[in-house]
């Protein structure tokens, strides 16, 4: 899978000559078994997920939302809930961000009511983990990612589709991934704790994705990992080319 995160950025008179640019670089148009091989995704701002999901999801592209709240309806202003994205077609939403748990306050207990809350409207969540760089010089990165995964699989019983995503906070819009190693020694991690939980089948099946600085010149030997199911990636999902040249990177040789 190759997702794209857009973050805070463009508006729906965008999507248009976005999505034709890349479904060009792509070849989406000559290819129509190409989305069998590859998962695309995008996961957009609220105002553009409506839109975005006419677009593409028939033609095979998932649209994800960057974040839900974990109850249906009710009194909290400002929010989304997962019947509101599903209803403008929207089939997967990003859960626990970095930039929301450094900058919103989310933390391991509402990453995990958000987790049930769209697995259980059969949304697929995109559970983002990570250690900050303080963490990782203190010898913590293991501590850190096993703790944010276990809050998460403590109260999902059958994680069904869902997708975690290893994001070393560090390498997020820096320039600056994680070496394949790297990633390749916390992806290990994480499929193992997979593995403890719910058993060696499952943790086979259930993605992980690498985001951090993913780009076109990194992204090939990063998917060569044997633990790096796909990538999670800002900055270069907002340029039509990079990103195509990317999803490339993912298919069969
Ligand atoms: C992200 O926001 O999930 C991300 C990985 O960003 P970037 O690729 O820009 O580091």
């Amino acid at each position: 899978m190759l997702a794209g995160n857009w973050k805070m950025n463009k508006l729906n008179r965008d999507l248009g000559p976005f999505f034709d640019e890349f479904a060009q670089a792509v070849g989406l148009d000559r290819d129509e078994e190409l989305t069998e091989q590859v998962d695309i995704l995008f996961a957009v701002p609220t105002t553009l997920l409506a839109l975005a999901a006419r677009q593409m999801e028939p033609r095979g592209i998932r649209i994800a939302a960057q974040n839900i709240h974990w109850e249906a309806a009710g009194a909290y202003t400002g929010e989304v809930s997962v019947d509101m994205i599903k209803e403008v077609g929207v089939t997967a939403t990003l859960i626990g961000h970095s930039e929301r748990r450094q900058y919103f306050g989310e933390t391991d207990e509402t990453v995990a009511k958000k987790t049930t809350a769209a697995l259980a409207a059969d949304v697929m969540p995109i559970v983002c983990v990570g250690e900050t760089l303080a963490e990782r010089d203190g010898g913590q990165t293991a501590a850190v990612v096993t703790r944010q995964v276990q809050a998460v699989f403590a109260q999902v019983a059958d994680p069904k589709d869902m997708i975690i995503a290893y994001e070393p906070v560090w390498a997020i819009g820096t320039g600056r991934s994680a070496t394949t190693a790297q990633a390749q020694e916390v992806h290990a991690l994480i499929r193992g704790l997979v593995a403890d939980r719910y058993g060696a089948k499952t943790a086979e099946t259930l993605r992980i994705l690498y985001g951090g600085s993913a780009n076109p010149a990194n992204i090939d030997e990063l998917l060569a990992q044997p633990d790096i199911d796909g990538g999670l990636v800002g900055g270069a999902s907002l340029k039509p080319q990079d990103f195509a040249k990317m999803v490339k990177a993912a298919l069969p040789r």
